[in-house]
């Protein structure tokens, strides 16, 4: 084992994760990272998720890891990079800049954004409460500011009610299901009504302004769409609204 590492080394990075397997590579990071420690047992599980989730674990000498099934058959440089994330997450290490770069260069690649579109869609359930709330009907909001704001012209997606009143998600588009998800935390007859206009406005600008991917960057508020949500009428208003809910 240690004749084999040693000559690794020498025929240089590239060529060595070549060869190596997912299991070798996690190994090979985690006497990276843990030089004095006990090479662990490795086990690495890829799992139908319905996204790129990935969790790690080490217990009783064993380091087991659960991938998305996204990752299987990437390419070894990005499982490396992915085995260093997961890895200086478990040590509470910060992540080396290139390895963050480049994991994210490869989930913001068209094909594995498709990919993961496409298992989102199929695998992940949605919870959609339907648009009738006790206090608000979300389709004929969505009527009336389409109307009103985009010439009656956006397609009506799926529109729902969150399950819980969330502060912290007060709105939401969901691509894969081609959703609005608005919190329950405005279906009451207190919470104020231009409020929620706005959440639903901007959401509504999803629809028209797609997200912009080009390299690391996954840019969902673009440029013409913070213009675009200024045209919303009492702007800054139901801006502190929101701030106060
Ligand atoms: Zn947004």
């Amino acid at each position: 084992m240690q004749e084999r590492d040693a000559g690794f080394a020498l025929v240089g990075l590239e060529s060595s994760l070549f060869f190596e397997s997912p299991e070798e590579i996690y190994a090979r990071v985690f006497q990276e990272l843990k030089p004095r420690a006990k090479a662990p047992r490795i086990r690495v599980e890829y799992c139908r998720f319905a996204n790129a989730d990935c969790f790690v674990r080490l217990e009783d000498g064993g380091l087991h890891l659960r991938v998305s099934d996204l990752f299987q058959g990437a390419p070894a440089p990005v499982v490396e990079a992915l085995a260093h994330i997961l890895l200086c997450k478990l040590f509470r290490r910060e992540v080396p800049k290139t390895f963050a770069r480049r994991y994210k260069m490869y989930l913001n690649r068209k094909e594995v954004r498709r990919q993961a579109h496409l298992v989102r869609q199929i695998r992940g359930r949605k919870f959609l409460s339907g648009p009738q709330g006790a206090h608000h009907n979300l389709d004929e909001l969505f009527d009336r500011l389409n109307i009103t704001y985009f010439d009656g012209l956006l397609g009506r997606p799926s529109l729902g009610w969150s399950r819980g009143a969330s502060r912290a998600m007060l709105g939401h588009f969901d691509p894969s299901h081609n959703a609005i998800i608005i919190s329950r935390v405005f279906d009451t007859e207190t919470a104020p009504a231009l409020a929620l206009e706005y959440v639903m406005f901007h959401e509504m600008l999803h629809l028209r302004h797609p997200v912009d991917h080009a390299g690391v960057r996954r840019r969902v508020h673009t440029r013409e769409f913070r213009e675009a949500e200024k045209n919303f009428p009492h702007y800054k208003e139901a801006k502190e609204l929101l701030k106060r809910i």
